[in-house]
Formats: structure tokens, C-alpha cells, sequence
């Protein structure tokens, strides 16, 4: 008798395989035993992907690691995947130049290390020279 029982599931496409059984209504898989298509989170993020909005796990992977016991990692279909909006230089640019304008004092221009308040935009000095400390005004 085998010490694994298979299971037969039936792939998105139609197809039919094996997987080692149910959990939470998730086919489940060992490690290198998932079907061509499913990939865990990570291999989504390798290959420049990520989830859809909404995108639900097809299966599971059961796998275990020496001193952390067993591990499941959720599987998702590479074909439903869409491609990541990964850090480009000017996105990256627009929020340095984003700090730079929370730093920047309005009235002098003196770069402040600190974020500055956005009620005056001003730095410490301006604002005791002008007397404008952004306190709401007194109804
Ligand atoms: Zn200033």
C-alpha cells in the first residue's frame, strides 16, 4: 500500500493531474510536485509579477523546512498574473523631490533636516521672525 495517497484534481485549463490532497478546499502539492502554471509569491516577484487585484490561491504548497516545521506557501496561476510596477529612477525622483519640498523653507529657502510643519512650510527662525507659528486661528 503507498504511503502517499494521490489525488486527481483538475487544473484550470481543463487538465487533469495529481496533487496530495485537500485543505481548505486547496489542492495541495509538495515542493518541486505543483504543476507547471502555479507559483508561490515569490517566484511571481522573481519573474516581475505580481497578483491580480482580488486573485485567489489555486493550491498549496506543503513543504517542510529543518527547525521551522511545516511551511505552506499559497499558490497562484502565472497566467492570471499581471506585471509589477517595480521602483523606477523617476518615481524614485519624485519622492526625493517630495522630501526635499517637506524640507525646504518657504520663506528662506534653508533646508531643514526635519519634515517642516505644512501649516507654515517655514523654518524654526522664520517662523519666530514672522510670528506665524501656524496655530489655528481663534474663532
Ligand atoms: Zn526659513
Amino acid at each position: 500500500m503507498p504511503r502517499t495517497k494521490l489525488h486527481d484534481v483538475q487544473l484550470w485549463d481543463g487538465t487533469w493531474t495529481w496533487c496530495y490532497g485537500w485543505r481548505d478546499g486547496l489542492p495541495v502539492w509538495k515542493f518541486r510536485t505543483a504543476p507547471a502554471g502555479l507559483v508561490t509569491k515569490k517566484q511571481l516577484w522573481a519573474q516581475r509579477l505580481r497578483r491580480r487585484r482580488g486573485q485567489d490561491p489555486f493550491g498549496l504548497l506543503v513543504f517542510h523546512r529543518s527547525g521551522c516545521g511545516e511551511q505552506v506557501a499559497p499558490l497562484f496561476r502565472l497566467d492570471l498574473a499581471i506585471p509589477s510596477r517595480r521602483m523606477s529612477a523617476r518615481w524614485a525622483d519624485s519622492i526625493t523631490a517630495m522630501g526635499r519640498a517637506h524640507r525646504t523653507c518657504r520663506r528662506c529657502g534653508a533646508k531643514s533636516t526635519t519634515y517642516l510643519p505644512t501649516s507654515t512650510w517655514k523654518c524654526w527662525p522664520c517662523m519666530e521672525a514672522t510670528g506665524d507659528f501656524g496655530e489655528p486661528a481663534v474663532a
